[in-house]
């Protein structure tokens, strides 16, 4: 087995289709992969007609932004994408992502970048992020790159920053359950928490269902493992692992990057599609 369970396509902010992410998948030796798009599971079904022609498994997924002010983001794995909460909650999302768009770009207007709704809409085939606002500023000339287009407009504190709607991080949790659907921290160590607030305000996440958590990302360095691997034990959590592949040469990010780094990768990753198996099997 190699297995990559964080992955972005067009169905949300990555570069490759949903069936060119999984045969980008299967050429970087994966045998198991899970799309992960932000708020959206519209990638799903073309990723698993493709998965089944050339035998790659696939875990159907989401990574819901949740979080007010630091930003939070919980994976859902195995959820029914025709779940129809799930889809209600997608569709407003998206439209909130929406109109974030169009008041992103009258700031930057206003802070004198001409770059207009319209390509910014074309460049996102479904849900508008920040990195297609980065991608129409460096078309226009006012960044040399993506990263540098959030250093200089797009991060909090900069002109062209705005936040999303509030969604509490429980809300998130419990919509992945009544999807049918495992509830993963994504990329602890972006919360950029000290360890003693990550230790217990995990645990209340914990207390509100979280199943498990992302240790190996590349946002965890080494030195962050040995923390994780004992909150894990501790709250019994689900381990799991991904690259958060965007595309290639989206970031310096490849897929498949983080398995070898995963210790017990076989053994964390058979838990949860055992997990999954028993949940799917009792609907
Ligand atoms: P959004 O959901 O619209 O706020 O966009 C978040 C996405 O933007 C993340 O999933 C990353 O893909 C990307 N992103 C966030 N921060 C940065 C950054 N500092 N540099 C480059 N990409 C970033
Ligand atoms: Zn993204
Ligand atoms: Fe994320
Ligand atoms: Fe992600």
């Amino acid at each position: 087995m190699k297995a990559d369970l964080h992955l972005h396509s067009t169905a949300s902010d990555g570069t490759l289709t949903p069936g060119e992410l999984v045969r980008a998948a299967q050429g970087a030796g994966m045998t198991l992969m899970a799309i992960t798009d932000h708020d959206s599971v519209g990638g799903v079904p073309e990723a698993e007609e493709v998965a089944e022609s050339c035998g790659m498994q696939l875990i159907p997924g989401v990574e819901l932004s949740c979080g007010a002010g630091r930003e939070v983001h919980v994976l859902g794995y195995g959820v029914d994408i025709r779940h129809e909460g799930l889809l209600a909650f997608c569709a407003r999302r998206r439209q909130e992502r929406n109109d974030r768009a169009l008041r992103m770009v009258s700031q930057l207007q206003e802070a004198g970048c001409s770059i207009s709704f319209d390509v910014v809409h074309e460049m996102a085939r479904g849900v508008i992020g920040r990195p297609h606002v980065a991608r129409a500023l460096v078309e226009a000339g006012y960044a040399s790159s993506v990263q540098d287009a959030f250093t200089k407009y797009l991060v909090p504190g900069k002109c062209g920053y705005v936040p999303k709607p509030e969604v509490r991080v429980t809300d998130g949790i419990r919509l992945i359950h009544e999807a049918g659907g495992l509830a993963v921290l994504a990329h602890p160590m972006q919360l950029k928490m000290s360890d003693t607030a990550l230790i217990s305000v995990m645990e209340e996440w914990v207390s509100s269902g979280l199943d498990g958590v992302e240790i190996y990302h590349p946002s965890t360095g080494n030195q962050h493992v040995a923390l994780l691997q004992r909150i894990a034990a501790e709250n019994r959590l689900l381990i799991t692992s991904g690259s958060d592949f965007h595309g290639p040469g989206v970031k310096d990010v490849s897929i498949g990057q983080e398995w070898p780094r995963w210790q017990n990768g076989e053994e964390d990753a058979g838990r949860l599609l055992d997990r999954l198996c028993r949940m799917h099997e009792k609907l």
